[in-house]
Order: structure tokens, then C-alpha cells, then sequence
């Protein structure tokens, strides 16, 4: 498929992205084009590939992404190269996941090297958006909605794909910090036979009041425990857990159904057998992660997800308390599998596995 690019009217000045890009912080900040593709089930599929100016985007009242929330999206990242190029960490998973998350939601799939096409495009288009700080980044957004204007329950006949970017500076502003988790009590996340495996607005959407209650009650995230018994640990609301223990083994919980397959996850699960590690993917229920944490059996606890790269949990709070993992502050680990992870992003450690692409 041919992009036809609509030239930008009034790009930013090069003074103007400076100073935006000099502390982008997170998802504020965003780059002056976007990609979209528009879907008909009329027009034979997927048609109308364009790069143009990012401008808001007309919509129908009646689309029915407003109303049944039939939207996917993903999250990945282009980092600055020494040598002045650029590269992305496994996008090709991310097509593929975009593709299962569309399945699930009964949305058209977008043949992989169209997105992996449409997200070069995009970060080559705005490429001089890469904030020049340390652990800076471009975040790249694609997504796709029904557009079909229709209040009928079924699937649409026609949906728009796009990707936006933003500039993004370090997750960490100030080093590294372990993070304060909620256990939450009252709200699941997903299902068995729900949408829990999908990257769909909807998930998000049920994790805002137990995240808000989490940041009411001092805490940074929320950790979701599963639907049907409330005891076995499955994700933050963003990022994927391992538990690492003192035995050599590491667990992280399994992927049912219930839980977004993590590309940090992933590929922790072969840099941690790589370090000679015992890596189960085995259910782990809230009462043994209290107690391995108080018998000293748990040494640690990582989140990991694009995002935040891989983040150390120091405490874990509910109702019935706190507790501590290790000394609560930032384990071994932790630090070493985020400096393998953000030095083969940034292309200053040997890819052996072929997970940097560059562009
Ligand atoms: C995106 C996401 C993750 C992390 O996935 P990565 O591919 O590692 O960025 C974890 N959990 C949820 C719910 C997510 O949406």
C-alpha cells in the first residue's frame, strides 16, 4: 500500500520543539504528524494510507467506538543509537499482538508489515522530536477504533487506524524509585474469557477507580489479584511482576486469559533464565507473596513494561496491612535486568537475539 503524504501547513519551529523536547516528561508532548488507514468492509478492507499533520480527527456521534468501545491500541518506543541512528525493541511483537488484541475484539487485523510500515513512517517523519536527554525516547501510539456510525450491538463495518507519537524523557526522573502497591480488594481487572489478554481501552477503563483508591491510600499502582478466587496475583494495571527468590527461582504469574502478554515480560523471562535463573510461569497467590516477603524467601519483586522499563515493588499495602519485599528498597536484579534491557535498546549491548530493529 502506497502512503500519500499531506504536507504539515505550520510545522513547529525548531525553537518551539526545542524547548517542548528540552523536559518532555510523559505523554504530553506530541510531534506535528500522524499516520492513518481507514477500513471499509464495502471498499475490499484497508484503504487510504496517509502521513499528514496531526489534527483532531472528525467523528460521527454515533461512531460506535463512543458507545461499545471497540478500540485497541499499543505502546512501543524508538530510542536514539550512538551513532546518530534510530532503533525499536520487537515491534514485530507488537503487530502481532495488535493483530490478537483485534481478534479478541472482533476487529479487522492490519497485515503486519502495513504497521510495522506505518510506524517507521510515522518515527522517520518526526524523528526530530528524540529529546536529547538521558533515557529519552519517542513513544509511539498506534490504535484503531470503529468509526461506522451505527447504535446497533455489532461489530463495525468500518474502523481508522492511526499512530501518534510523543516525546518522551526518562521514566525516572531523579534515578530509579521501587514502587508502593494496592492490593485491591474490591475490583478485578479481567476475567476468565474476558478481554484481560487484549490491549483494549476497556481494561483501562475498569482500573481508574481501584488506581485512584491506590493513590487515595498512599500508593503508586494498584496490583490486580484474579476474578474468581481474589487470590492469585496477575499484573499491576500497566505492567507484568516476577518474583524473584532467594532459592534461584523466579515466578511470574501464567498468561490464562487474564493477563496481557508483556513484550518486557517476554524477554525478562529469557534474560532471566539466560542468568542461570529457574524462570516458572506458575501461579502465585497475595498470602505466599506475604510470607516468602516476611520469611526473606523473596528477594525481590520486579514490574516491567514498556513504559517503565522494569521497575523494583518495595512495599505492598491492603487492608490488612503492609509489607516489605527485601530491604524495600531498589534489589540487584532489578537493576541489572533494566540495564541489560535499556542498553540493547540503545544499542550499546550485543543483540544475540535480533530484538533491536533498527530504522
Ligand atoms: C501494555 C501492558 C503491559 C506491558 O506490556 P509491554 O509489551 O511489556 O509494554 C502490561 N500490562 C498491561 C495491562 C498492559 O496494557
Amino acid at each position: 500500500m502506497q502512503f500519500e503524504t499531506i504536507p504539515h501547513p505550520a510545522p513547529t519551529s525548531d525553537a518551539a520543539r526545542e524547548a517542548a523536547v528540552a523536559d518532555p516528561g510523559f505523554g504530553t508532548v506530541f510531534t506535528d504528524h500522524m499516520v492513518t488507514i481507514d477500513y471499509d468492509e464495502e471498499k475490499g478492507g484497508w484503504h487510504s494510507a496517509q502521513i499528514g499533520p496531526r489534527q483532531p480527527i472528525p467523528l460521527d456521534p454515533a461512531s460506535s467506538v463512543l458507545h461499545y468501545a471497540q478500540e485497541i491500541f499499543e505502546g512501543m518506543k524508538a530510542f536514539p543509537h550512538a551513532d546518530g541512528g534510530l532503533a525499536m525493541f520487537r515491534p514485530r511483537a507488537n503487530a502481532e499482538r495488535f493483530n490478537a488484541s483485534a481478534r479478541r475484539m472482533a476487529m479487522p487485523e492490519l497485515p503486519e508489515d502495513l504497521f510495522l510500515e506505518a510506524v517507521r513512517l510515522a518515527v522517520k517523519t518526526d524523528a526530530k522530536w528524540m529529546p536529547n536527554v538521558d533515557g529519552g525516547s519517542l513513544y509511539i501510539r498506534p490504535f484503531m477504533f470503529a468509526s461506522e456510525a451505527f447504535l446497533g450491538v455489532r461489530p463495525a463495518t468500518q474502523y481508522k487506524f492511526v499512530v501518534i507519537i510523543c516525546s518522551s524523557g526518562s521514566y525516572f526522573k531523579g534515578g530509579v524509585n521501587p514502587v508502593k502497591i494496592w492490593v485491591s480488594q474490591n475490583h478485578v481487572r479481567a476475567a476468565i474469557g474476558g478481554t484481560g489478554a487484549a490491549k483494549t481501552g476497556g481494561n483501562y477503563a475498569a482500573s481508574l477507580v481501584p488506581q485512584a483508591e491506590a493513590i487515595e491510600k498512599g500508593c503508586d499502582q494498584v496490583v490486580f489479584l484474579d476474578a474468581a478466587e481474589h487470590k492469585w496475583v496477575e499484573e499491576l494495571g500497566g505492567m507484568n511482576l516476577f518474583f524473584v527468590r532467594r532459592d534461584g527461582s523466579v515466578i511470574t504469574p501464567p498468561l490464562t486469559g487474564t493477563i496481557l502478554p508483556g513484550i518486557t515480560r517476554d524477554s525478562l523471562i529469557e534474560m532471566l533464565r539466560e542468568e542461570g535463573l529457574t524462570l516458572r510461569e506458575e501461579p502465585y497467590s497475595i498470602d505466599q507473596w506475604r510470607e516468602e516477603a516476611e520469611s526473606g524467601e523473596l528477594l525481590e519483586t520486579l514490574a516491567c513494561g514498556t513504559a517503565a522499563v522494569v521497575t523494583p515493588v518495595g512495599t505492598v499495602a491492603s487492608p490488612d496491612g503492609e509489607f516489605t519485599i527485601g530491604t524495600g528498597g531498589i534489589g540487584q536484579m532489578a537493576m541489572k535486568m533494566r540495564e541489560k534491557l535499556v542498553g540493547l535498546q540503545h544499542g550499546r549491548i550485543a543483540d544475540k537475539h535480533d530484538w533491536v530493529m533498527r530504522l
